[in-house]
């Protein structure tokens, strides 16, 4: 059933025979851009590396010695469990600090963010807050459902959180505590309506992030289902170096991600991945009891973390799937390879993005092709046998 629903969710609308013809990147990137890129870029997976061991050995010895924290408090076994999961939580977040500093401190010295150490921290802090929640939610859950149904827990169990993924993607949107406000550009406004005609696609609110004081990084992103769905831009893509050809197509591109149902499909996928993966949950926590004892807590965090690092090649490439053909869409509607290659180049500069990175850090970190393949697509589409 897993399988027939991947085949499903799988194809695109990225002709299957497309060839990404060959080009010198130095050309059109410049190799002074790519040079620095790549010694910006060389530092951050070191430091990616380190941090995953760090978690992976951390995990393992809590695995192993967590329990000894363990009281037998008027908690009960679920909020014992509560109270080992947040303590593992704070252990890694503790043991991980110095690497997202150093990246921070990299990122700051190559200028890719001027935010100051105290603000970044009640940055960091926002999130951890949120983990902490998500834990405790998670846990109440699976031990919850665990002490009721036993061994069968994994099933339902993999339903409810499947549900509260489409739940929090539904309502993020709304959430958005005026953090966001709508796009004020006529000329934007009207490619993006014709961009929705081409689709088919009913009309979808267009809105600006301000992160300009921060960074010159540019980002946009496709968000919400159905009545929620939104796109919203990075003020910084609206600034120079970006033109209004690279603009259309980003929008061009966030639509296509709505166009093609990228988020329910994402939904889709994420039951793919978590139905096996409480399976696994389940058999590897029997030897502690089961999910319904506190004493499991602390492996169950251990067989999580692995479970996500081994899934996230298979998961990379579904969303590179999905990006190039969000921007094979953005070159059918906006007819302008020229400008989704200036749109990766500008990428590249804005962000130190290296244009052609080393295959590793695509299958463990590349959520987009890269911005050469991207680049190659504009190539492709622009062929005289094609167009
Ligand atoms: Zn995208």
């Amino acid at each position: 059933m897993l399988i027939v629903g991947a085949a499903l969710l799988l194809p695109t609308a990225v002709p299957d025979d497309l060839a990404l013809p060959s080009y010198d990147i130095a050309d059109v990137f410049g190799s002074a851009v790519i040079e620095k890129a790549r010694r910006y870029e060389r530092f951050l997976y070191a430091d990616w590396v380190l941090t995953e061991i760090t978690l992976l050995v951390v995990l393992w010895i809590y695995s192993r010695k967590g329990v000894a924290f363990m009281r037998e408090s008027a908690a009960g076994p679920i909020g014992t469990g509560m109270l080992l999961g947040m303590l593992g939580l704070a252990i890694v977040w503790l043991v991980q600090l110095p690497f997202r500093v150093a990246a921070h401190w990299w990122d700051r010295r190559y200028d890719v963010t001027d935010l100051d150490y105290l603000s970044w921290v009640f940055q960091d802090w926002g999130l951890l807050a949120g983990e902490f929640t998500s834990i405790c939610l998670a846990l109440l859950i699976v031990m919850g459902l665990a002490r009721w149904l036993g061994d069968h827990w994994w099933l339902p169990g993999a339903a409810v959180f499947v549900a509260i993924g489409a739940l929090f993607s539904f309502v993020a949107p709304y959430l958005d505590f005026g953090a966001t406000k709508p796009l004020d550009d006529p000329v934007l406004t009207e490619a993006a309506a014709q961009y929705e005609r081409d689709y088919g696609l009913a009309h979808i609110p267009l809105r600006v992030q301000e992160v300009s004081a921060d960074t010159d990084q540019a980002n946009a992103f496709a968000y919400g289902l159905g009545p929620s769905r939104r796109v919203v831009l990075w003020d910084t893509l609206l600034y120079e170096p970006f033109t209004q050809g690279e603009q259309k197509v980003v929008l061009a591109h966030e639509l296509a991600h709505h166009s093609s149902e990228h988020l329910p499909k994402g939904i889709g996928w994420f039951a793919i991945f978590a139905i096996p993966g409480a399976w696994i949950l389940m058999r590897t926590t029997r030897r502690r009891g089961g999910m319904g004892r506190a004493e499991a807590v602390p492996l169950a965090l251990l067989v999580v973390a692995v479970l996500q690092l081994a899934a996230s090649p298979a998961q990379n490439w579904i969303s590179r799937r999905m990006e190039a053909e969000a921007d094979w869409k953005a070159l059918e509607v906006t007819r302008d390879p020229a400008s989704l290659e200036m749109l990766m180049v500008n990428f590249s500069r804005t962000s130190l993005g290296d244009p052609d990175p080393p295959g590793w850090t695509q299958l463990f970190l590349g959520t987009h092709p890269t911005l050469a393949d991207r680049v190659a697509m504009a190539h492709a589409w622009n062929e005289p046998a094609g167009h």
